[in-house]
């Protein structure tokens, strides 16, 4: 028989005891019988034993009991199965489903952090554009002239509201990439070109600092990677702000792109091919040892004993290692104490024989990007886009007078005001429709701006067919720039973000044509009444 039979007597001493028993017990039927059988044998009921083998592992036996007739006495019949392996089999499926909830618990609360992260983010974000947006129209003069101590502490406002910004767009970046809603726009890039946008936007920070910033170059051949173009040049300005924020005065940070034939045993990618890199490299303070593996965690930073803790979120090099990743690269460090550190970037080489790359994890889960995306894109591409539309009044000698003009008088209202336009942007789709106050912010700005814009063009003599002109080129370079870089949104999305622009642009065009006539109209009494 499979299962374990052993006789007892009504005081529990065993009887007999069959082969499948002695397995159990691990003893012989000689042993047992004679001996207590050591567990309530109460008929009827099913009980479940564990017994323990002398120097053996524990094995679960599930029991009945029945009275029968032995020799002439009264007994206990008790039939013993080995469910050990049920059991282990039942535990096991226990721990699996428990593991499954913790798992699901902590997804769950990972998702729910994200969101309020992300949701929070863009409460914070919307008013604090609203906060510099209006610190600028008070530094162009817009309420009245200010004194000194006005300008200084306006500026002082405007520096911090634009340092808040910068940490809750770091958040709100890794908020998206935690919970997978950050698309990542996959194309074909020059690595040189966004090296050296990537440069030419922390050169002044280097000369005001005294760091000597140097670009190294050693392949004549262009450089391409597979990658996001924005993402990259983001992850190149981190470093290099890094390598500036500790590298002392007189030091030196340098910044070079290269191609490597495999990527370091130290780099953890997921595919094999050739790579290209970008190096940044600074003679500053280093890091010591035991940091290394922690300044890649969210909000950590060096702890620098007498130091005064240098500005930052501790976010940058989180965020700019989950994009490398995200683009199939990664990014490393080496890095000595008192000598400085090594920040390298690998990206899979374009045309390489990493093309056969996954597709992005992203894709299958990436949602119908909103017209927020679309303004996000317009504050980030602001500064060449600005640059765009002056090089185009310049070229064509505007009002026979731009190319005399200085670059601050023909960017600065339209420089706040992009950036102006994209805050509702994404203030439009966050209110879903809804009157908001920050959307009333944002069209106050544009109202006072666009005002501003024309009575200063009506100063330097413009005539409202220069304005007129003016505006379109705006038009035209917004939308350029949208086409350009918003390729991963949906056409259907950007037109509707270009509708909101360009009724933005006409409302605001309209605006600055009276503010010209009625300023023309006023210079030309005060002209008649001086010559009178
Ligand atoms: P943040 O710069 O905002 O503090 P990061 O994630 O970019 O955050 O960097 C985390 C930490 O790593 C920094 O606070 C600093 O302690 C250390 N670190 C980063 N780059 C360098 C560098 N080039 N030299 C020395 N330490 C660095």
């Amino acid at each position: 028989m499979v299962d374990g039979i052993v006789v007892a007597t009504l005081e529990g001493v065993i009887r007999f005891a069959n082969p499948a028993a002695e397995q159990l017990f691990g003893r012989s039927s000689h042993e047992l019988v004679g001996t207590q059988i050591g567990f309530p044998a109460v008929v009827g009921e099913r009980a479940e034993i564990e017994v323990v083998h002398a120097g053996g592992t524990p094995v679960s036996a599930e029991l009945r009991v029945a009275d029968i007739d032995w020799e002439g006495e009264p007994a206990r019949l008790v039939m013993l199965r080995d469910i050990t392996l049920r059991k282990r089999a039942e535990e096991h499926a226990a721990q699996l489903e428990h593991e499954r909830i913790g798992r699901a618990e902590a997804e769950a609360a990972s998702h729910a952090k994200s969101d309020f992260l992300a949701m929070m983010s863009h409460e914070l974000r919307t008013p604090l554009n609203a906060v510099i947006g209006y610190s600028e129209l008070l530094d162009l003069d817009i309420a009245g002239p200010l004194n000194d101590d006005q300008r200084r502490h306006i500026s002082r406002i405007r520096e911090c509201g634009r340092h808040l910004l910068s940490l809750v767009n770091e958040v709100l970046d890794l908020a998206k990439i935690e919970a997978g809603r950050l698309t990542l726009q996959m194309g074909v890039g020059r690595l040189g070109t966004i090296s050296d946008a990537a440069v030419s936007l922390v050169q002044a920070s280097a000369d005001a600092r005294g760091i000597t910033l140097i670009t190294r170059s050693p392949s004549a051949v262009p450089l391409f990677f597979q990658g996001d173009e924005d993402r990259t040049r983001q992850i190149l300005i981190n470093l290099l702000n890094n390598a500036l924020k500790f590298t002392p005065v007189g030091g030196t940070v340098s910044i070079e792109c290269g191609q490597a034939a495999m990527a370091p045993a130290d780099a953890r990618v997921t595919v094999d091919g050739s790579w290209v890199f970008v190096r940044v490299s600074d003679t500053g303070i280093g890091i010591p040892a035991d940091q290394i593996p922690h300044i890649f965690e969210p909000f950590t930073q060096v702890a620098r004993g007498h130091t005064r803790p240098r500005d930052g979120s501790g976010l940058g090099l989180t965020i700019s290692r989950r994009l490398a990743r995200m683009m199939h690269g990664d990014l490393t460090v080496r890095s000595e104490p008192g000598k400085g550190s090594v920040f390298t970037l690998f990206l899979p080489e374009a045309g390489g024989a990493t093309s056969a790359l996954p597709s992005d994890p992203q894709d299958g889960a990436s949602r119908l990007q909103g017209v927020a995306e679309v303004g996000e894109i317009l504050i980030r591409e602001a500064g060449q886009l600005l640059a765009a539309f002056v090089a185009r009044i310049r070229a064509e000698d505007l009002a026979d007078a731009a190319m005399r003009l200085r670059y601050s008088q023909l960017a600065d209202h339209i420089a706040t005001y992009i950036g102006d336009v994209g805050t509702v942007l994404v203030a439009v789709e966050e209110a879903r429709g809804q009157p908001s106050g920050l959307l009333a912010d944002g069209t106050e700005i544009q109202r006072l701006l666009a005002e501003r814009h024309g009575a200063q063009r009506a100063r330097l003599g413009w005539t409202s067919d220069d304005l007129h002109r003016e505006w379109q080129l705006l038009d035209e370079e917004i939308e350029r720039t949208l086409r350009r870089c918003a390729n991963g949104v949906p056409p259907q999305t950007i037109e509707e973000a270009l509708t909101i622009v360009r009724r933005f642009n006409r409302q605001a065009a309209e605006l600055s044509r009276r503010a010209l006539m009625r300023t023309a109209r006023e210079l030309g009494h005060r002209r008649k009444a001086s010559t009178a």
